[in-house]
């Protein structure tokens, strides 16, 4: 499932590319992946309009269209590519958005667990406010960390998953995360001291920044708006290789389940 990395690697590209360019036809290819409108109000708030900027927020990426954005959420699966009309479609097209200038903009999805919807301003503010704190923003000190992580008891590496609290960080980030910070995956998020809270902040963002240096993680799905893999799978420390020894101490790498997710992690190095 693409987490943050991912996500602003496709987004870097895109906002490199579409600016200025004007929306043309909309073919909703696949109902269930346009959330909000039925498929030709959601062509018809595309229709016409021409694309400001293109950032990220949370896992998901904001095509500014002036007034409206289409926010595009990969899911487990979903790719957004640019083509050239005339391209052969990829299998399990959904969504074409046709540009002016002969370009395309395509959504795919084998699972159909992605999303894209049009949010005006007032829609947008409340989607906003309700995801959590930016890890590569001003505001993801040690400091804020610390507090909001003394205030509950759930393992910090679920405590990192929920969007809620801090967006982007998924399953893979947050073990790294953790191997990087010396931090005990399973550690109740309020018994971290404010040192060890300040080693998670950065471990968080370090990972985050080497993996969007490399073009992010794929093991299976992921793929950039050129189609491209990651580089970062062959750089992870922990996640997916229980058993194999500790990259820093030797010992064998454990596996766990935490809410229903595996965990990666060296009992010797985290404590
Ligand atoms: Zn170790």
């Amino acid at each position: 499932m693409p987490e943050l990395p991912e996500v602003e690697t496709i987004v870097r590209d895109l906002a490199g590319l579409l600016p200025g360019a004007r929306i043309g036809r909309v073919d909703v290819l696949r109902p269930d992946l346009v959330d909000g409108d039925e498929p030709d109000a959601f062509a018809a708030r595309l229709k016409g309009r021409t694309v400001h900027d293109v950032a990220r927020r949370a896992k998901n990426i904001v095509v500014g269209l002036g007034g409206e954005r289409l926010i595009v959420n990969l899911g487990m699966t979903g790719r957004l590519l640019m083509a050239k009309s005339g391209e052969e479609d990829p299998s399990h097209l959904g969504v074409r958005i046709s540009l002016a200038d002969g370009r395309e903009l395509r959504y795919h999805d084998v699972r159909r667990f992605g999303r894209l919807w049009v949010v005006g301003e007032e829609a947008w503010r409340s989607f906003d406010g309700g995801l959590g704190v930016e890890p590569l923003s001003d505001d993801f000190t040690p400091e804020w960390l610390h507090a909001s992580a003394g205030r509950s008891r759930v393992p910090i590496k679920t405590w990192l998953m929920d969007q809620g609290r801090v967006v982007g960080v998924g399953n893979i980030y947050a073990s790294e995360a953790l191997f990087r910070a010396g931090v005990d995956p399973r550690r109740p998020a309020n018994t971290l001291s404010a040192t060890e809270a300040a080693r998670v902040a950065e471990g968080v963002r370090q990972v985050l920044t080497d993996a969007i240096e490399f073009r992010g993680t794929t093991f299976l799905d992921y793929r950039d708006a050129s189609g491209e893999r990651g580089g970062f799978a062959a750089r992870l420390k922990v996640y997916d290789r229980g058993g194999e020894p500790c990259p820093a101490c030797g010992t064998p790498l454990e596996r766990l389940v935490q809410a229903g997710r595996s965990t990666f992690f060296c009992g010797s190095c985290q404590r």
